[in-house]
């Protein structure tokens, strides 16, 4: 009877959802208002249960889509709903929420039960791969919290996505529970989030810059400019304390500019008192690629400061411009061919770094500076070094290795004829 009546209840929940449109039509799951209504109904008809909420994505499926087609990419989110339809039993439920996100509301009574059927789903994706040409696997990563007796089913799905977010490329596990420290750095993320705006006004981020030094010679050539936020209260905070919440939000949109002008008017003044200056780096996030009006702002900055543009490099990290994004690239060509220097930040990290040198007319490529952070550098790793600052030397580009810290590292990059290096063995970031 248990079983039967789960099963009509499933039938019913689902033909009332069809009728007001809550079902999403490519995959036939349930929207999010559809997910939480019949959620709260097994909740409530299951209260011997104990619950968790699902919250899941799929790793690189944006890089899947756009390198493959949407349909490829319908393909595998029909995949993965079917996927979850076939692990579910009566008393659980799941819905798609956007685009490769899906939640779902998962019985824990047996936890092992649980992990099996998780394990299941991870499998059974794994296999689903294009076969004719490329190969690529499917994982799939999942936020998890239980579900909070009286209070909203809203609060454990925004808890499981924050430990879906906490899941990073470095952990082996593709799925985590939610834990009180996550929350505590969302705490830390809102405040951030609540004094950003402030501190940009009140010019509490601060340009720091890190000089480049050419290797045959050992003189200062450029320098790359470094954001830091000094708050009154807690002194200076390093960029990768705020730059990720600040990608997500889009406030990068802003302090990058922001940046960007400090540069000009310390070029500017630099000029007006007859001083030599060196091309400055910025760093520049992918989302400014996103929207032709950064051509006219740029432009504008510029004009403003009198500074000419090939004084000035925009850095991009290669896993920025992964997205096969044609839009992204005609961007990317006209702040070229305005005079700006193209950099590709954190080469070799990334999966298609040699891709993009074919097709971006890049003018610098920095080695990322973890091929320097190995204890030895065995001599494979010599002779990949070798041979990229030999690619980009015949590719026209000037190549600068970043993280160098000792003497030897720098006489090795000496000796392949590597143009330019920066890092703590010449200077730490500083002041203008
Ligand atoms: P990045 O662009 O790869 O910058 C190089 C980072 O390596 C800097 O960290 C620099 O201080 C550090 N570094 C320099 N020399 C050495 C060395 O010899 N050894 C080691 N271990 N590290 C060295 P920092 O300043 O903390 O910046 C971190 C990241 O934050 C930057 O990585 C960049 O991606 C981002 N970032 C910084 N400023 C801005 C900005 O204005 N806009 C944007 N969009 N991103 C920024
Ligand atoms: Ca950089
Ligand atoms: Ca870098």
């Amino acid at each position: 009877t248990k079983i039967l009546g789960g099963y009509l209840n499933r039938i019913r929940t689902e033909e009332t959802a069809k009728r007001l449109q809550l079902i999403d039509p490519l995959t036939n799951a349930m929207n999010l208002s559809a997910f939480t209504e019949t959620a709260y109904q097994l909740i409530g008809d299951h209260k011997e249960n104990t619950y968790l909420i699902f919250y899941s994505d799929i790793d690189k499926f944006k890089l899947i889509n756009d390198t493959y087609g949407y349909s490829e990419g319908d393909r595998i989110l029909i995949e993965f709903a079917s996927a979850m339809d076939s692990i579910l039993q009566n008393d659980e439920c799941f819905g798609r929420i956007s685009g490769d996100r899906f939640v779902g509301l998962f019985n824990y009574n047996n936890p092992k039960l649980f992990l099996s059927k998780i394990k299941q789903l991870n499998d059974r994706m794994n296999r689903i791969s294009k076969t004719e040409t490329d190969f690529y696997r499917i994982s799939i990563i999942i936020g998890l919290s239980p579900v909070q007796e009286g209070s909203h089913l809203s609060l454990s799905i925004d808890r499981a996505d924050m430990a879906r977010k906490s899941i990073t490329a470095r952990h082996k596990s593709r799925y985590c529970f939610f834990n009180e420290a996550m929350k505590s750095n969302l705490m830390k993320q809102r405040e951030i989030e609540d004094l950003m705006d402030d501190a940009l006004e009140k010019e509490e981020f601060l340009v720091y810059y890190q000089p480049k030094v050419r290797l045959i010679d050992n003189e200062i050539c450029g320098a790359e400019a470094l954001v830091r936020w000094l708050q009154p209260e807690k002194g200076l905070i390093p960029p990768n304390d705020f730059i990720p919440i600040f990608e997500e939000n889009k406030f990068i949109l802003k302090l990058d500019l922001y940046v960007f002008e400090q540069v000009c008017k310390h070029l500017r003044k630099m000029l007006d008192q007859d001083k030599t200056i060196f091309p400055v780096s910025v760093n520049f996030s992918r989302l400014h690629l996103g929207n032709r009006e950064i051509l006219n702002q740029l432009q504008s900055i510029v004009t403003r400061y009198q500074v000419p543009t090939s004084y000035l490099e925009l850095e991009l990290t290669e896993s920025a411009l992964q997205e096969n994004n044609a839009y992204m690239f005609s961007i990317l060509k006209e702040l070229h061919n305005m005079g700006f220097k193209i950099s590709m930040d954190d080469f070799g990290s990334g999966l298609s770094s040699l891709n993009l040198l074919r097709t971006i007319p890049f003018d610098v490529v920095k080695l990322d500076k973890d091929f320097f952070h190995q204890e030895t550098s065995t001599e494979r790793e010599r002779i990949v070094i070798t041979n990229i600052v030999k690619m980009a030397q015949e590719l026209h580009m000037k190549i600068v290795s970043e993280g160098v810290e000792t003497k030897e590292q720098a006489a090795f990059l000496r000796s392949i004829h590597c143009d330019m290096a920066q890092g703590y063995l010449y200077a730490k970031p500083m002041p203008v």
